[in-house]
């Protein structure tokens, strides 16, 4: 149960839908709300819980950062650039922790189609498209040279 559709609260935008990379995120054709089709599948990454505008995903945390049993709501709250957690153990407690959301306006990142073409010569890098540029890493990423390298480390 990694994440669940409260569907009271869910009005069908579909964000979930489109930010989820698992792509488990899906309109359900008669009741026009979101749900999980796949938990077994879900990432756990959250996307979809700070991206949904009604606050309608809840989710459970990974065992490392709350036990069995417990709940996690999320609040973003877009005017003050804040994203809420707020957990509730079993035995009552509470933990609430505050973050900021990004440090760039919505919808301000270059898609890929936006970036230059590759050329031919990169697909023989190591480097991924657009790297290192795009990490602004002076001199390129750091890398172990040939003289570096122990053969038959035991
Ligand atoms: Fe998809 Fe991540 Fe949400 Fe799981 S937590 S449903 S992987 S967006
Ligand atoms: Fe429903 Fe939230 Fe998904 Fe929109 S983002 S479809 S409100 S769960």
């Amino acid at each position: 149960m990694p994440t669940f559709v409260y569907m009271t609260r869910c009005d069908g935008c579909g964000q979930c839908v489109d930010i989820c990379p698992s792509d488990i995120m899906h309109i359900d054709k008669t009741y026009r709300r979101a749900y999980n089709i796949e938990p077994n599948m879900c990432w756990e990454c959250y996307s979809c819980v700070k991206a949904c505008p009604q606050h309608a995903i809840d989710c459970r945390g990974y065992a490392d950062f709350a036990p069995l049993g417990h709940s996690v709501r999320v609040l973003r709250e877009e005017a003050k650039a804040t994203i809420s957690w707020r957990l509730k153990f079993r035995d009552g407690r509470e933990k609430n922790f505050v973050s900021p959301i990004r440090t760039t306006p919505w919808g301000s990142i270059k898609g890929p189609a936006e970036y230059p073409a590759p050329r031919p010569e990169d697909f023989a890098k190591q480097e991924l498209a657009l790297e290192p540029e795009t990490l602004k890493i002076k001199g390129g990423l750091p890398a172990l040279r040939p003289d570096q390298l122990k053969q038959g480390v035991v």
